[in-house]
């Protein structure tokens, strides 16, 4: 069984996989997964069992990753009967009925939108033998007891503000385009399916204001900045334009996944074989640059400048350009 998101205990709030790797990698928090509990996010599953009854996690660490990140149950894992989580029939987010969660390879769980201000969180002070949060006494619980657990679980609205998690569901999905047209997608004032939110980046100037995508060719290492080559040429009016981003090193410096992301771009001037890039909050327009060999003459590209380092991405992503 496979979970799309658990209860963390130390943080008093139900994480994704993809908040607890951004939270894994964050230089500003004091987070490592392998060291925090986390339990079934069904409330009345969880509150049956003692603390000692946890999930453990997959790929919630590695910067890079093929299968897709996810909660699992431990051997010793127990829920309750009538747990949602129990059976991949009642399993929520489970998009094809016919195939069981554990065989589906890609991520299930589609966020139907992605919040620009990121998550934050409040570590919980600990006590003993309080497993079960106090509501907070402004905010009166509503009647939990009406609402049947499975229920309760399907209605959640999903939203994330990782932008890896709606990366994840286009890329792991991309081979189903029926799916991707199927699950909406809100980013700002902006609502489309998946398929017409993730935008190939030779694309770009078709639409404004997408998350744009394509393989890299290469990432140049300036003084101040790199810049990430893209592997596919733009065309206008039959004149062939390369395209590339740029990513202030200032930027990076001040960056929360600082070396994480350093690393990461080290390893991808080294080779950058089968790797992608995704973006969103700005769109290549066509730049004169200056020639390095001539400094008095300029040629043209189409470029930008990388804003938001959390709405930027590298990542593999096997087969993602085939035809
Ligand atoms: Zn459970």
């Amino acid at each position: 069984m496979k979970f799309d998101n658990a209860y963390c205990v130390s943080l008093d709030e139900k994480l994704t996989i993809y908040d607890v790797r951004d939270l894994n990698f964050d230089e500003t928090v004091e987070f490592d997964s392998s060291r925090e509990s986390f339990q079934c996010p069904n409330d009345a599953c969880r509150a049956a069992f003692d603390s000692g009854n946890r999930l453990t996690t997959y790929n919630a660490s590695n910067p890079r990753f093929k299968r897709t990140p996810h909660f699992k149950n431990m051997p010793s894992t127990r829920h309750l009967p009538d747990c949602p989580y129990l059976s991949p029939e009642t399993a929520p987010s489970t998009l094809d009925p016919e195939q069981p969660l554990d065989d589906i390879e890609g991520e299930q769980n589609f966020p139907v939108e992605l919040l620009l201000t990121r998550r934050t969180y409040t570590r919980k002070v600990p006590s003993a033998a309080d497993t079960r949060p106090a509501p907070p006494a402004a905010e009166p619980m509503p009647a939990a007891v009406d609402i049947p657990a499975a229920h309760e679980a399907k209605a959640a609205p999903n939203r994330t503000s990782v932008f890896a998690h709606p990366v994840e569901c286009f890329v792991s999905n991309h081979a189903n385009k029926d799916l991707l047209k199927r699950m909406p997608l809100t980013i700002g004032e902006l609502s489309l399916n998946y398929n017409a939110f993730f935008k190939k980046v030779e694309y770009c100037q078709d639409r404004q204001g997408l998350i744009y995508w394509g393989r890299i060719k290469e990432i140049k290492d300036y003084k101040t900045s790199f810049s990430v080559v893209f592997d596919k040429p733009l065309w206008v009016d039959k004149k062939r334009y390369s395209i590339n981003v740029y990513l202030s090193k200032a930027l990076i410096d001040n960056y929360r996944q600082r070396t994480v992301f350093l690393e990461e771009i080290k390893s991808v001037i080294d080779q950058a074989e089968d790797l992608y890039c995704f973006f969103y909050g700005v769109t290549p327009h066509l730049k004169q640059v200056p020639s390095k060999k001539n400094p008095d003459q300029t040629f043209s590209v189409f470029s930008c400048e990388i804003d938001n380092l959390d709405h930027f991405l590298i990542r593999q992503a096997p087969g993602l350009d085939a035809p």
